[in-house]
């Protein structure tokens, strides 16, 4: 049996047969990979971290009738992340998104590298949560190929409108004069999200605050519309906030 070694983070895991668990790994050669790794409900397992959602670990993988783990050093876990509700609810989402997003088999290093930035954010610094999702998912979009424009109006080019709108058709910001049918209007503190957000570095995101958390949760919202009506899904992981 050829085995495969390959870094990467654990995205599901659900129970499976014998107190082994059925994992979704988001390998960074290999896409998604659902992978089976056995007994590690039980108390001595030595794999048991292995099978916990956001493991990041280097995993050895063998392929007979679809694959099974049979070993894993860890490099980092995120684990810690869901003792904070704020923290795991984006984690979460995060996860979700590249589960929806990436493929089997189809490697995608430019969001694997995304995910682990966006990971570390939420475990060593200060930055509100909710903007390193929102950050998270603007760029997952690009990624995927739904690029937003969110810097001025996508009809018009105008910068300085003093109300915009979302276009849901054309992904981004229309001015007052400008949209369609298919948009929805913004605040002005939900417009200031969005661009804020948009232009600013993940590494930075620290310096960024915010007044309450209500313009966050509304911008969460209209995104999570765009990415269901491109994608036909829905994200389940935030919806506490929405
Ligand atoms: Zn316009």
């Amino acid at each position: 049996m050829e085995e495969i070694k390959t870094q990467a983070i654990v995205l599901k895991s659900s129970d499976y047969k014998e107190g082994g668990k059925l994992l979704t790994l988001f390998s960074v050669d290999y896409g998604l990979i659902t992978a089976k790794i056995k007994g590690v409900t039980k108390p001595k397992s030595k794999l048991a971290f292995a099978a916990q959602p956001l493991c990041f670990g280097e995993y050895i993988l063998v392929e007979k009738y679809g694959y099974t783990v049979i070993n894993c050093t860890s490099i980092e876990s995120f684990y810690s992340l869901s003792k904070d509700f704020d923290k795991f609810i984006s984690a979460s989402g995060m996860l979700e998104i590249v589960s929806i997003i990436v493929k089997e088999q189809e490697s995608n290093a430019i969001l694997f590298v995304e995910l682990l930035k966006a990971l570390k954010m939420l475990e060593y610094s200060n930055a509100v949560p909710l903007a390193v999702f929102i950050k998270f998912f603007i760029d997952s979009l690009n990624v995927a190929g739904y690029k937003l424009g969110l810097d001025k109006c996508l009809f018009c080019g105008d910068n300085n409108s003093q109300k915009y709108k979302f276009s849901f058709s054309h992904g981004g910001l229309a001015c007052a004069g400008c949209g369609d049918a298919n948009s929805i209007s913004l605040s002005q503190g939900e417009v200031a999200v969005l661009k804020n957000i948009n232009m600013t570095e993940m590494e930075d995101l620290e310096k960024l605050r915010f007044i309450g958390v209500e313009n966050l949760c509304s911008v969460v919202k209209v995104l999570n519309k765009y990415f269901s009506d491109k994608t036909g899904e829905v994200l389940k992981a935030v919806k506490d906030y929405i």
